[in-house]
């Protein structure tokens, strides 16, 4: 399946994006794996391939087309959604927006092509903090989907955002007593979670990072043992970033269904039928892309 997938991508010179959250198989066939910033980033970069193969959310695969729009964009499992950026439709923002007159809106890229169009500027959980700063002393500022990444940020910066009532429905229901347990179980292990995990699991860690630089802090620290509390699918990153440390992860509950619908399978079906192909519409993919290039100059 791996050598049909490879001989399918260089025929039809296509690339592989894949997030950290993809099962192990999907990372190992990709060309690059990465987080939503750093996917972002790459979506951008792709020049000598034709198409690109993005195993990852719909949202993702969005991204890359708006920031790429001369390449094939293609997503293997197009029913691949996220239950956090569905929180919020455009129309929802505008009547957010018209509450708040002049308050600009900083839109974590967990949302819809729709959704980036109308917001000020993008920001992912690795870059949100230098987001939100970059806008300096305003009065107000709204920050959607996100509340849990919202009040994050609110805590490290010290100043008040107007969140989104929304959450990825995969973090939010880590519950608290189980990550006491676990670290009674493994009081030598540094806890490093994810800004979408809700406060009180953030108060209980070393570490509140992305998925990107939690896999930086294991390749570099001088700690070798780490309990991790974000989607599992990073354990193969991690492992694979750093083979000698000891990674523990910290509930079962935290996998994604929609990320776990690619398969081996269906990217090579999605090669073999060139489907199925990501298009925004070119007066939501200006918008868009102004709100995602903006937070791409700040980062
Ligand atoms: S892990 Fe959460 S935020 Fe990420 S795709 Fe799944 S539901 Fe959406």
């Amino acid at each position: 399946m791996k050598d049909r997938i490879k001989a399918l991508c260089r025929q039809r010179n296509a690339v592989i994006l894949a997030h950290t959250y993809q099962s192990a198989e999907i990372q190992d066939i990709a060309d690059y794996v990465g987080d939503s910033y750093g996917l972002s980033v790459k979506a951008r970069e792709v020049t000598d391939a034709e198409v690109i193969i993005f195993c990852g959310v719909t949202f993702m695969a969005e991204t890359a087309s708006i920031l790429n729009p001369g390449k094939i964009v293609l997503i293997p499992e197009p029913s691949a959604g996220c239950p956090m950026a569905d929180t919020i439709t455009a129309e929802q923002l505008r009547e957010f927006k018209a509450k708040h007159p002049g308050a600009p809106v900083v839109c974590y890229v967990n949302s819809t092509a729709e959704v980036k169009a109308e917001s000020d500027i993008c920001c992912t959980s690795a870059n949100a903090l230098k987001v939100v700063a970059s806008l300096g002393d305003v009065p107000e500022i709204l920050f959607v989907p996100d509340r849990h990444l919202g009040r994050f940020v609110e805590r490290r910066l010290g100043r008040k955002l107007i969140c989104w009532d929304g959450c990825c429905p995969v973090h939010d229901r880590l519950p608290v007593q189980v990550v006491k347990d676990m670290k009674a179980k493994y009081p030598g292990h540094v806890l490093m979670v994810h800004p979408e995990t809700p406060a009180d699991i953030q108060d209980e860690a070393e570490h509140v990072l992305a998925t990107g630089p939690m896999i930086e802090l294991a390749r570099k620290s001088s700690d070798g043992k780490y309990l991790v509390g974000t989607e599992d699918g990073i354990m193969h990153s991690l492992k694979c970033a750093a083979p000698k440390k000891d990674f523990v992860h910290l509930w079962g509950g935290l996998r994604c269904p929609e990320m776990k619908l690619t398969t081996m399978e269906s990217v090579l079906r999605s090669l073999e039928r060139m489907e199925t192909r990501v298009q925004v519409p070119e007066e939501i993919a200006v918008k868009a892309r102004r709100a995602i290039e903006a937070m791409l100059r700040v980062s």
